[in-house]
């Protein structure tokens, strides 16, 4: 069962002789519960595979399947709403609201999907970062860490089937970059408790993660390291150490 699957996806820039192979034929799976970083030299097509995966961008050919949901039969419209419902976004900039507290950002994606941010759901998607007592601070009061994670909880407030990041320890310094990957190491298998489903049982899902780094430390607290080299997987590794990543 897979939170992610994409089928023989590829994405061509530009046509003619300047066309630009980003992406050729990649076929993958992301299963509900793990934690895959995609790594590979610059250019190798990694930004391109996370914005296609993430239905931001569309593939010139292939597939991707969100949930069991073919994302290509969507309609701008729907793609956008299904983005909201369905996947959350990391971003290597934290892109918090300054005006707002670390809750008022939590609950913005609730807001753009017409929902009322429940006070609990919430507190809940911030203790899940370990930030439950940080609610009420704007982000200039928080550090680059904790911002960081008010961050994440942003994007797991919905309860999403993915969790998306593109290098989300690049801002920050070796020690806060390791805090946050423990966090993220600890949401996974560890069901999403963003949404009612903290009350219900039945409904929990465990957080799938999908990372893209160049880093092999960063990686390296993923289940499962898959490479890519000029648009194309070359290789994969299962519980990897930074010394067999690099
Ligand atoms: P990475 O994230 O691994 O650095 P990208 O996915 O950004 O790789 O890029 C893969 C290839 O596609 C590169 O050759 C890059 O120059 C090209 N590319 C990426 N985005 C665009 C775009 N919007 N227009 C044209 N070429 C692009
Ligand atoms: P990264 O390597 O970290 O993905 P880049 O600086 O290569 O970052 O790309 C930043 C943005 O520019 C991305 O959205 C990418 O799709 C786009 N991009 C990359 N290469 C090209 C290109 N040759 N032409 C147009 N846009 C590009």
């Amino acid at each position: 069962d897979d939170a992610v699957r994409l089928e023989s996806l590829t994405k061509t820039y530009g046509s003619g002789t300047g066309a630009v192979s980003a992406l050729r034929e990649v076929d993958l799976s992301f299963p509900r519960g793990s934690f895959t970083a995609v790594m590979g030299p610059s250019g190798s097509g990694k930004s391109t595979l996370l914005q296609c995966a993430a239905g931001l961008d569309r593939p010139t050919s292939g597939r991707v399947f969100i949930d069991g949901t073919d994302i290509g039969g969507l309609n701008e419209t729907r793609l956008t709403e299904f983005r909201r419902e369905s996947t959350g976004f990391v971003f290597q900039a934290f892109n918090l609201l300054p005006s707002l507290t670390a809750a008022q950002n939590v609950g913005l994606p609730l807001r753009l999907a017409g929902r009322k941010p429940g006070r609990k759901t919430v507190l809940r998607a911030l203790a899940q970062v370990g930030l439950e007592d940080q609610a009420g601070k704007r982000p200039s009061q928080l550090s680059g860490g904790q911002q960081q994670r008010v961050a994440v909880a942003r994007a797991l407030v919905t309860r999403p089937a993915v969790l998306f990041a593109d290098e989300p320890t690049g801002a920050l310094d070796i020690t806060t970059g390791r805090e946050l990957l423990e966090v993220l190491r600890k949401l996974v298998g560890s069901p999403v408790m963003g949404g009612q489903a903290a009350d219900d049982p039945e409904l929990v899902e465990p957080t799938t993660i999908v990372m893209v780094t160049h880093d092999p430390n960063v990686a390296s607290y993923a289940d499962r390291v898959v490479f890519l080299a000029d648009g194309a997987l070359v290789g994969e590794l299962t519980t990897p150490t930074a010394e067999a990543v690099a």
